[in-house]
């Protein structure tokens, strides 16, 4: 895929850590300029100072439609196009079931999830390029239940049907959306607590063994942010190792 993205524009969500810092490199390796966003300006101004001078960071609180929207007028301000988003920046919190979750929490899970993801959407729908790309970050908690954390499964869940119901208003300026849902992955979302609170009979049943890493989703994302993914479009493409087709009561 060398140099695939020459000359593109691609925003990145969540560009400070994980599988967005991961991504936003691989998008500048393979030619594109990348905008490196996160509600953690500095982490995302260090992303950017490690990726070089085809690299700028930007400072967005997704949960905020405002915020998204004055993100997309910063990348067209200072690009001009924007010919791939990919809108990964999420929360999880520490986990919460059905009997200690509060509304707090709730609020919060899908304010920066769901509805941060629907702002990006909204955001950058009207002026995506022809022929460009949108991948948005759901979870395999986003295509089973999750009851370690309920409200983060709703969430995940109703990202995968915005990608559905957003199909149209894509193509219709030539362009795709799809989600990716990883499975459990290496990250600072998941935090020592939460691997540890993870079935330890859970892992072993994942046919490949173990956790992911932010690389191999970031890969994912360039793919289907790619031409060579030119027939994809409104699909939810679950990457974990076959872990929800085995039988697995904990992700
Ligand atoms: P991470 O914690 O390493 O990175 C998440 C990034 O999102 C952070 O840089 C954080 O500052 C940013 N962020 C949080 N709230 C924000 C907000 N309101 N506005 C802007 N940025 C905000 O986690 P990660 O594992 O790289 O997660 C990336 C995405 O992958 C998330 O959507 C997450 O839900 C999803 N995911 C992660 C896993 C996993 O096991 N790590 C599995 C499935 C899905």
């Amino acid at each position: 895929m060398a140099g695939t993205f020459a000359g593109k524009v691609a925003l990145v969500t969540g560009a400070a850590s994980g599988i967005g810092r991961a991504a936003a490199i691989r998008f500048a390796q393979e030619g594109a300029r990348v905008f490196c966003a996160d509600l953690n300006l500095a982490g995302a101004q260090a992303v950017a100072a490690e990726i070089g001078s085809n690299a700028s960071a930007v400072e967005v609180d997704v949960a905020s439609y405002a915020s998204n929207q004055a993100m997309v007028d910063a990348v067209l301000a200072q690009a001009g196009q924007l010919d791939i988003a990919f809108l990964n920046a999420g929360f999880y919190g520490a986990a919460e079931g059905l009997d200690t979750v509060d509304e707090a929490f709730f609020d919060k899970v899908v304010a920066i999830n769901l509805k941060g993801t629907f702002g990006g959407i909204k955001a950058v729908q009207p002026v995506i390029a022809q022929g460009g790309a949108v991948v948005v970050t759901a979870s395999a908690a986003g295509v089973v239940g999750h009851p370690a954390n309920p409200a983060y499964s709703a969430a995940k869940h109703g990202i995968v049907g915005l990608v559905k119901s957003c199909v149209d208003a894509f193509a219709a300026r030539g362009a795709r959306i799809n989600a990716i849902c990883p499975g459990g992955v290496e990250t600072p979302l998941i935090g020592a607590a939460d691997v540890a609170m993870i079935d330890p009979q859970a892992l072993p049943r994942v046919p490949l063994r173990g956790m992911g890493s932010a690389q191999h989703v970031a890969e994912v994302a360039l793919w289907l942010s790619s031409p060579a993914a030119g027939f994809i479009t409104g699909q939810a493409q679950v990457l974990d190792a076959a872990l929800l087709s085995t039988f697995a009561p904990v992700i």
